[in-house]
């Protein structure tokens, strides 16, 4: 594939503007509904094929997102692309002034394995809502859905604006060398760095979705039963690789027997006696994946779980207590189904932990505490928040997606998504009315009282 002819072909297009057209981003977005459910089966097929993710767990987290994301952005698409109005001071009267919207030309998406669809195809939509072109650079770790979306793609949607490139670091190394208008990265921070590096290069922005160590905070006021309940599904769906995961907890030691106690029954209740068996269980990308989780359970003091089959991508569902902050489970992002659990002796001390360490994507907090709640969303910084839960802030179509710091970049999601895939263009609109003379040489004191009135 020669990737220079596909930009240059996708910027002749672009320059057609039929993509800027609200006819033609309906149509596309329809499309992209159309493609999930016709191939609705192929498609869990596929992710299942790679992470062996249960078709209920998929259909959720990567089928339904995609078309409930089309319908809601379609719901308001018209009014994201008007002219967005705002006051106009003396200064500048008569005259109107508004932000408009405008698409940046072609976009190049880049996704990571663990929702491999969804994580291609929910940027898209913002990409296509803005009024944009895109390449779609699926992630070769999940070989299937990066085939299945390969084929899909120029079967629904406007070939002169879409195209996937499947392939490896080799292909991405080169795409990366071109003069994108955006470049849409999910994934770890150490690509993050090469692909931010490489879009300096072209003063090409970038949104870049990372990871990081989400942690959950949960005190003795927490209905346990609940709280546990929502933290198991949110860390042992799709095994753990989540990027909104828990990836850990941080609580007092009086809270830890009961929080074990409650998490073996919830990974019982979910998965049985033998997680293994079970068709609600899902595995791990790769052995090399499965390796690497399976080491942090080395000289760690494993309370549940702890069974591994490296050939079968396998991990039980884990709880590691008492592991030291230095050791790697604390130190690097899990990615896995292992939860630890560490102590303190209480919230300030939780909290002290927690803004010392990078900023994490998420930061989950269990309490009926009003006052720590307050405190939590004041002073915890973090990409998003839920209190009292775990993930589901990511339900809620209007809430931007997105991290800060080493978890990320720029957010999508609704209107965020349209927004971060536009030009907000500043235009001041002004009739051939004289103007007041104040502003125009020669200045005289009196020009210059009237000015500083009037602003
Ligand atoms: P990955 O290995 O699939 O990589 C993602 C993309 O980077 C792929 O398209 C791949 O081809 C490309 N890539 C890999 N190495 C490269 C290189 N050397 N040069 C250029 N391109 C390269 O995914 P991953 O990084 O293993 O994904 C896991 C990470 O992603 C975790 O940290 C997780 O938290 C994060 N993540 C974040 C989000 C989010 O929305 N914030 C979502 C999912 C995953």
């Amino acid at each position: 594939m020669n990737y220079q002819a596909i930009l240059d072909g996708q910027k002749a297009y672009f320059n057609s503007n039929v993509t800027r057209d609200y006819q033609w981003r309906k149509q596309q977005l329809l499309q992209i509904k159309k493609l999930v459910v016709e191939n609705e089966q192929q498609i869990l097929a596929a992710i299942n094929a790679d992470l062996n993710k249960p078709a209920q767990e998929a259909w959720t987290t990567e089928l339904s997102y995609i078309t409930g994301d089309v319908d809601h952005v379609i719901g308001k698409l018209k009014k994201w692309m008007k002219p967005r109005k705002v006051r106009t001071p003396l200064v500048a009267q008569p005259g109107k002034s508004f932000v408009q919207p405008e698409p940046v030309g072609s976009v190049l998406i880049m996704g990571a394995w663990n929702y491999p669809f969804q994580l291609v195809f929910a940027p898209l939509v913002a990409v296509i809502a803005a009024g944009n072109c895109a390449v779609l650079k699926p992630s070769e770790l999940a070989p299937s859905v990066s085939n299945i979306i390969a084929q899909l793609v120029p079967q629904y949607l406007d070939k002169q604006a879409f195209t996937v490139v499947e392939g490896a670091i080799p292909e991405t190394t080169a795409l990366l060398e071109l003069p994108w208008d955006h470049i849409m990265y999910t994934g770890n921070g150490m690509v993050a760095r090469i692909v931010m590096s490489a879009a300096a290069k072209h003063l090409t922005p970038v949104t870049l979705e990372l990871g990081g160590k989400s942690p959950v905070y949960i005190d003795n006021s927490a209905n346990l039963a609940i709280s546990c309940q929502r933290i198991a599904w949110g860390k042992w769906m799709n095994a753990g690789q989540t990027c909104i995961a828990p990836d850990y907890i941080i609580t007092t030691k009086d809270m830890v027997e009961p929080i074990v106690a409650e998490l073996k029954q919830q990974i019982t209740a979910m998965f049985g006696q033998d997680p293994q068996q079970s068709d609600s269980y899902g595995r791990i990308v790769n052995e090399r994946h499965t390796s690497r989780i399976a080491a942090y359970l080395e000289q760690q003091n494993v309370v549940a779980g702890g069974n591994v089959d490296i050939e079968n991508k396998y991990i039980e569902p884990t709880i590691v207590v008492d592991a030291a902050l230095d050791s790697a489970i604390m130190k690097e992002e899990i990615f896995g189904p292992v939860m630890p659990i560490i102590t303190v002796d209480n919230y300030l001390q939780a909290k002290d932990h927690i803004i010392t360490e990078d900023k994490p994507l998420a930061a989950y907090l269990f309490t009926k505490n009003t006052v720590q709640q307050q405190d939590w969303i004041h002073t915890i910084s973090s990409g998003s928040q839920c209190i009292n839960d775990v993930i589901m802030f990511n339900a809620v179509p209007e809430l931007p997606f997105g991290g800060t710091g080493p978890s990320g970049m720029g957010q999508y999601s609704g209107k965020t998504g349209f927004d971060n895939f536009s030009h907000l263009k500043s235009v001041l609109k002004r009739p051939f009315l004289k103007d007041l003379p104040v502003r125009f040489a020669p200045y005289t004191d009196l020009k210059f009282s009237l000015l500083r009135k009037i602003r």
